[in-house]
C-alpha cells in the first residue's frame, strides 16, 4: 500500500484510515506484494522507525513483513506479536460513539436512523472468559432518554444492572441471546479474540485467497466460529487487520453482511498488542455502530468485585436463546441500543376473543389480532421474526382446524412489525400491504436465508401480495365480520394501514396509539394519535375499539381524551 493510499483510504463511514499512528519518518523501502498476484498493491510505501514495542520489528507498526509468511502469522505479527497476544490476560477500553439501527425510518428502505450515543467502559479479562460494558446511553427515539446500565457476563451466562429500557424496566437475568450477542460484537470490534481462538486452535483457520477492500488486496484468514466463518482482511505488508467481514441473519431481510472495520491500529501505553482506535460495525452496508476509543489499558489489575452479579441474579444458559442471538447479533444489540431491549424469543401466543370472532393474540411484546370470517381467517400483523409468524399460523391452526388464513394485513414495514411475514408465505397466505412498502417486502421473501433458515428457505414459493393505494382502501368481504385495511397518512410511515372489523367496531393500529386500559395509553408523537382519531372520524365515520400492535385494548374514549389533552 503506497503512502497516498494509506493516507486518503476512506472507509466509507466518514472518517478515514489513518494507518499507523507511529508512522513517521521514511524508513526502509517496503517489500513487494504476493508475487504473481495480478493487480497486487505492488511495493509497500515507506515506513518510520520501529514502534516502542518492538519484538525484533515484528509489532505490527512496522509494515514490513516477510512476505513469504502464512497470513495467521502475518495477522499476528500486525497486531502485535504472538507474545503480546498470548500475554493479553486484562484490557480495560474508553469509548464514545453511536449506535444506529435500520429499517424503522419513514419510508421503506430508508437509512439507518440514530438510536443513541454513548459513553462507555469496556473491562474484558480473557483469561477468565469475564466481560463487562458499562454504559451510559442517550437514546434519541423516544427524544434523549438517557440509560446507564451495566452488561456483565461472566462463563456462559449474565445480567443487565440497572435499567436498561426506556420504559424504566432492568432487563436482569440475562437471556442467552443478549449473552451471545454481546460476546460476538466483542469479538468483532477486538480481533484478538479471533486470532487467539485460532492459536489456540489452528485447524479453525484457514488461507482463503486475496480480496479488494477499498481497492487494496488483503489476504483473506478464514477463520470458523462454528456458526458462519469470519474474514479477516490481513495487509500483505503490514499484517494489520483492515475488516473482519461475515454474513448474519436479519430478521427481515435474512442474508445480510456483517463487516467490523478498524483505523488506527497504535500500542496503547507501552506493552501489549495493538488496538484500533476507530471501530465501526456496519450490517448490509449501512452504518449500525461505530466508537472511538479514548484510552486502552493492557493487563491491569482488576478489582476481585469487577464482574461481581447483583444479589438475586439466578442466570442461566439456554443454547437455543444463544444461536438465535448470535445468529441475529445486530437485532438484540440495536433493540438495546434503542433502549428497548427484545431478547426474549416470543412464540407464546395468549389469545384472547374480545368479540364474537374477534381475537386479540398477544403474549409479548408484539400483538396480532385475528378475525374470523365466513370462509376462512384474517390476520393482522406477523411481528417480530418468523418464528413468531410461525406460531401465529400454528395457533390458526388449532383453533380453526377447517378454516384456511386467507390474509394477513401488514401494518407497516418497520422490521418489527412486518419480520413475521415469510412464515404466513411459506403457508400460502396472501399479503395485503401498501404500494410503497410492495417491492421492499418482494425482497425480504426472496431472500436467501441460509445463515438462519426459515421455512421459506426451505421451501421458497412466490408471495401472493395485495397492495392498498395511497389514501385507499382494500375490503375482504364477509356477511358477519368484513376487514378493510385502509392506507393511513401520517408522520411514522408512509406505508401505514390500520385495519378496521366493522362487525364487531374493532381498529387495529401499530405505532401511532398505543392503547392500554391500565395506563391509559399514549402516543410517542401525539400527532400520530391525532391522526388515528381523525381518520376514524372522517374516513369510516365510527368510534371505534381500539386495538394495538403495542399495549392492548382498550375504549374510543381513551385516545379521545389523550387527544383533546394534547390537542386542546
Ligand atoms: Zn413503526
Amino acid at each position: 500500500m503506497s503512502p497516498a493510499q494509506k493516507g486518503t483510504q476512506a472507509v466509507g463511514f466518514g472518517f478515514l484510515l489513518v494507518v499507523a499512528a507511529c508512522e513517521g519518518p521514511a524508513g526502509p523501502a517496503g517489500v513487494q506484494g504476493p508475487a504473481g498476484t495480478a493487480g497486487s498493491p505492488g511495493p509497500a510505501g515507506s515506513e518510520g522507525p520501529a514502534g516502542p514495542n518492538g519484538q525484533n520489528g515484528q509489532d505490527g507498526l512496522d509494515a514490513v513483513v516477510d512476505p513469504t509468511l502464512p497470513t495467521l502469522d502475518k495477522a499476528l505479527i500486525g497486531i502485535g506479536g504472538q507474545p503480546a497476544l498470548e500475554a493479553l490476560d486484562t484490557v480495560v477500553l474508553t469509548a464514545s460513539g453511536s449506535r444506529w439501527v435500520d429499517g424503522e425510518g419513514y419510508e421503506p428502505g430508508s437509512p439507518s436512523l440514530l438510536a443513541s450515543t454513548f459513553d462507555v467502559t469496556v473491562t474484558n479479562d480473557l483469561t477468565a472468559s469475564a466481560l463487562k460494558y458499562e454504559w451510559e446511553r442517550v437514546t434519541t427515539y423516544f427524544g434523549g432518554v438517557p440509560l446507564s446500565y451495566d452488561e456483565v457476563i461472566v462463563g456462559d451466562v449474565g445480567v443487565v444492572a440497572g435499567v436498561d429500557s426506556v420504559f424504566g424496566f432492568s432487563t436482569g437475568d440475562m437471556p442467552s441471546s443478549r449473552w451471545a450477542a454481546i460476546n460476538k460484537q466483542n469479538a468483532l470490534l477486538n480481533p484478538h479474540r479471533i486470532l487467539r481462538d485460532a492459536l489456540a486452535d489452528p485447524s479453525i483457520a484457514t488461507e482463503a485467497g486475496l480480496r479488494l477492500h477499498d481497492g487494496v488486496l488483503y489476504e483473506i484468514l478464514q477463520v470458523d466460529d462454528g456458526f458462519f466463518p469470519l474474514d479477516l482482511y490481513v495487509s500483505p505488508t503490514t499484517g494489520q487487520i483492515a475488516k473482519v467481514a461475515t454474513m448474519e441473519n436479519h430478521h427481515l431481510m435474512r442474508d445480510v453482511p456483517l463487516e467490523a472495520l478498524y483505523a488506527g491500529w497504535q500500542v496503547w501505553g507501552t506493552l501489549g498488542p495493538l488496538f484500533p482506535s476507530e471501530v465501526s460495525l456496519s450490517v448490509d452496508g449501512e452504518l449500525f455502530h461505530a466508537e472511538t476509543r479514548s484510552s486502552i489499558a493492557v493487563n491491569p489489575v482488576l478489582a476481585p468485585t469487577t464482574f461481581v452479579f447483583p444479589p438475586g441474579s439466578a442466570p442461566v444458559f439456554d443454547t437455543t436463546l444463544a444461536d438465535f442471538g448470535y445468529a441475529s447479533s445486530q437485532f438484540h444489540q440495536a433493540t438495546a441500543g434503542l433502549g428497548l431491549p427484545s431478547d426474549l424469543l416470543q412464540t407464546f401466543v395468549a389469545a384472547t376473543e374480545i368479540a364474537p370472532g374477534v381475537w386479540f393474540l398477544g403474549g409479548g411484546s408484539h400483538n396480532s389480532m385475528a378475525i374470523e370470517q365466513a370462509d376462512g381467517v384474517v390476520f393482522t400483523e406477523a411481528p417480530l421474526y418468523p418464528e413468531r409468524g410461525q406460531a401465529l399460523v400454528e395457533w390458526a391452526k388449532q383453533q380453526f382446524p377447517t378454516k384456511p388464513v386467507i390474509a394477513v394485513i401488514a401494518t407497516h414495514h418497520h422490521f418489527d412489525h412486518a419480520a413475521g411475514l415469510r412464515a404466513f408465505v411459506a403457508a400460502g397466505v396472501p399479503i395485503v400491504t401498501s404500494t410503497h412498502n410492495e417491492s421492499l417486502l418482494r425482497e425480504a421473501f426472496r431472500a436467501p436465508s441460509a445463515v438462519w433458515p426459515d421455512a421459506l428457505h426451505f421451501d421458497p414459493i412466490e408471495p401472493i401480495l395485495a397492495v392498498v393505494e395511497d389514501n385507499g382502501k382494500l375490503t375482504l368481504n364477509d356477511p358477519v365480520n368484513p376487514v378493510t385495511a385502509w392506507h393511513l397518512p401520517n408522520a411514522h410511515a408512509n406505508d401505514m394501514l390500520v385495519i378496521y372489523a366493522e362487525g364487531t367496531n374493532h381498529l387495529f393500529n401499530s405505532d401511532l396509539w398505543v392503547p392500554d386500559p391500565v395506563t391509559g395509553g399514549f402516543a410517542i408523537d401525539p400527532t400520530w394519535a391525532l391522526a388515528v382519531r381523525d381518520f376514524a372520524e372522517n374516513r369510516i365515520g365510527a368510534n371505534p375499539i381500539q386495538v394495538g400492535g403495542h399495549g392492548g385494548v382498550d375504549t374510543w374514549e381513551a385516545l379521545d381524551a389523550y387527544v383533546d389533552a394534547m390537542f386542546p
